[in-house]
């Protein structure tokens, strides 16, 4: 296993590096196109306060506390990552804002997961996404879901509004919990033209090895092609928190096996992920999941399929 802080994910910069060190000549060097970019697909900021955060218990308090993009540069860079996407926690359309702010200030954020208001404005939602998508770090949507009735994704103004996204070209990140899925399915198949990314593998129950029905039901959704996959948020599903390497790992070969590497993104979900790890750690972890693979393949989970979905400039 990697070792924490020695850039595990070896970013593209230090890929060309490299191939100096290898003795190519400096102006071969110079226009060398540079590697594939690093990208943590998932990540959270927010200036705590415990109304707007009510989520963050006790038990979570490591978290209680800011966390903005000056916290999270040298994390990215000390995992060899070139940026991050920035995704809604707050269901306000001030929190879309604050992130698309934050977009044009550091240029590391290279995108923005932000929030409207799909079920309560359904097709009328299209103004206020036609305003963000003029801001080019703006990507697509995200609502909360997870926990929701199932009844939710059959709600006739949210996927009103979801064809206005799907019409605009933009994203959507699904976060349900495992037992959401079957729901999830059927509602995937009513938006074939929306690109949607699964967050934290649907958070299945991560106390042994991978379940039975989980599996199943996530290796149906994968079947659709206009699905993705984040392996993110995985520590905080282990009850306890206490995970290990070895609890972890036959979880990301189902979404592997099901998703493939073009339809698989690495995200850290930070900073809720620092209540079971720190930032190197879960990075270090990820390296070695992907270290037997192609380096085609390493490059689509690390950064090529966040790239490729949320439409980041490189
Ligand atoms: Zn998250």
């Amino acid at each position: 296993m990697a070792a924490p802080g020695r850039q595990p994910f070896k970013n593209r910069h230090a890929s060309d590096k490299n191939r100096h060190s290898a003795g190519a000549g400096e102006g071969v060097c110079s226009i060398a196109p540079a590697g594939p970019m690093r990208i943590d697909a998932h990540q959270h900021f927010w200036h705590y306060s415990p109304a707007e955060y009510d989520w963050i218990d006790a038990s979570m308090a490591a978290i209680r506390r800011d966390f903005l993009p000056p916290d999270l540069a040298p994390l990215l860079a000390a995992a060899g990552l070139d940026g991050s996407i920035a995704v809604q926690a707050r269901q306000s359309v001030r929190e879309t804002e604050w992130l698309l702010a934050f977009a044009a200030a550091y240029p590391q954020i290279k995108g923005v997961v932000g929030w409207v208001p799909l079920a309560e404005r359904g097709t009328g939602v299209g103004n206020l996404l036609d305003r963000y998508a003029g801001e080019p770090a703006f990507k697509g949507v995200r609502h909360v879901l997870q926990g929701a009735p199932d009844s939710y994704l059959e709600h006739p103004g949210f996927n009103a509004a979801l064809h206005e996204v799907a019409a605009r070209n933009l994203t959507y990140d699904l976060l349900v919990y495992a037992r959401q899925l079957p729901a999830a399915r059927h509602w995937v198949d009513r938006h074939p033209t929306l690109r949607i990314v699964v967050d934290h593998i649907a958070k299945p129950v991560v106390a042994g090895a991978p379940p039975r029905e989980w599996r199943a039901h996530l290796r149906e959704l994968a079947c659709r092609e206009h699905v993705c996959c984040k392996f993110s948020g995985v520590v905080t599903e282990v009850p306890g928190w206490r995970w290990t390497p070895e609890l972890l790992r036959p979880y990301f070969e189902v979404v592997l096996e099901a998703f493939g590497p073009q339809r698989l993104m690495f995200g850290s979900d930070w900073p809720v992920c620092l209540v079971a790890t720190d930032y190197a750690r879960w990075a270090a972890f990820v390296a070695t999941c992907v270290a037997p693979l192609a380096a085609s393949e390493r490059a689509a989970i690390l950064g090529e399929t966040a790239v490729r979905f949320y439409h980041i400039d490189t």
